[in-house]
């Protein structure tokens, strides 16, 4: 293996994977280090129909499959390592430790993606691509004329209840206070929304249904009083969190543990890039988190470039 590596990559989404297939087509040496459960939130969707290319649509882990071969191809290493610690000290030579090895790289994307916060009722996980999503604008064709709920009081969850009123017969958006924390304008959007409506004090206790989506268990959070609510989906929307624990004290990140970025892709420190969603909290989309990962290795191939003159 390389001595040193020309970009190392963290993280292997679609952001990650796909500088891959950048700077391995631009011959630069490349290691991804992909985590242990590798592939990102792609492997945890079942039917994609808004990537291009698929017109018949695709699973999440099958996309996922192919774009890492598509990295592979051209000559990435790729190691099912999670990333323990990073030293981005010394521009140019760059130090990640992963499985108790160091490797060294004269760049490095960082691409470690956003966690969906979800629920964590038993049936969630189960339930996920059969009635539970956390995305509307990806899976709110599938309830057309459909009843659905969406749990939060962010501005995702005004968003998701809004996209999904395009589609579905009727939006309760479920929140555990008395009031949103979403912003002013996109409360407004939600309340001048004739098909929407809104469970105040409430907590979704159990989502019921075995092969797919049948209803939800609500909760009262004053009386503590239950009851159930027949309804065919229902959307997550209460925050991410990304993936930036490792970076604390190495790249400056935002007010939200996102990383701050500089100028399209760069970060607070010279030669360390970044990509998708572990920077991007606003669209949050395959295709996008794609379209970072290409930006991000031209902008790191143009680096390296310029360094060596
Ligand atoms: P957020 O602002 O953190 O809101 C999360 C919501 O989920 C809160 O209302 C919270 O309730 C609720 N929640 C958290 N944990 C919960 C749990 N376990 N059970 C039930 N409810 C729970 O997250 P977000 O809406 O994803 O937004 C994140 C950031 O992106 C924000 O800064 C937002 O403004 C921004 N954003 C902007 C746009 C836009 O401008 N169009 C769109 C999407 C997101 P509490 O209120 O009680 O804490």
């Amino acid at each position: 293996m390389n001595d040193i590596f020309d970009v190392i990559i963290i993280g292997s989404g679609p952001a990650g994977l796909t500088a891959g297939i950048y700077t391995t087509r631009a011959s630069l040496s490349t290691l991804i280090i992909g985590g242990t459960a590798w592939g990102g939130q792609l492997m945890l969707t079942t039917e994609v129909e808004n990537f291009p290319g698929f017109p018949e649509g695709i699973m999440g882990p099958e996309l996922i499959g192919k774009i890492r071969k598509q990295a592979e191809r051209f000559g990435a290493v790729f190691k099912e390592e999670d990333v323990e610690s990073v030293d981005f000290e010394v521009v140019g030579d760059f130090r990640v430790v992963g499985d108790g090895e160091q490797y060294k790289g004269r760049s490095i994307i960082i691409a470690t993606g956003a966690q969906t916060q979800w629920l964590n009722l038993p049936t969630e996980k189960r339930l996920i691509g059969r009635g539970v999503s956390s995305c509307a604008p990806c899976d709110a064709p599938f309830f057309k004329e459909k009843e659905v709920i969406v749990v939060g009081g962010g501005d995702s969850a005004m968003e998701e209840a809004l996209v999904l009123s395009r589609f579905a017969t009727s939006v309760k958006i479920v929140h555990r206070r008395n009031a949103f924390r979403a912003s002013e304008i996109m409360q407004k959007k939600v309340f001048d929304n004739p098909k929407i409506s809104v469970i105040w004090n409430s907590e979704v206790v159990d989502i019921l249904g075995e092969e797919k989506v049948t209803g939800v268990k609500l909760k009262d959070v004053g009386t503590g009083e239950t009851k159930e609510v027949r309804i065919d989906g229902v959307f997550v929307a209460i925050g991410h969190k990304p993936a930036t624990e490792i970076y604390s004290g190495q790249v400056e990140l935002d007010e939200k543990e996102y990383i701050k970025v500089y100028d399209h892709t760069r970060t607070s420190k010279v030669g360390v890039f970044v990509a998708g969603d572990v920077h991007d909290y606003r669209y949050k989309q395959a295709i996008t988190a794609a379209a970072f990962g290409c930006m991000a290795a031209m902008d790191a191939e143009k680096w390296l470039e310029e360094r060596k003159s």
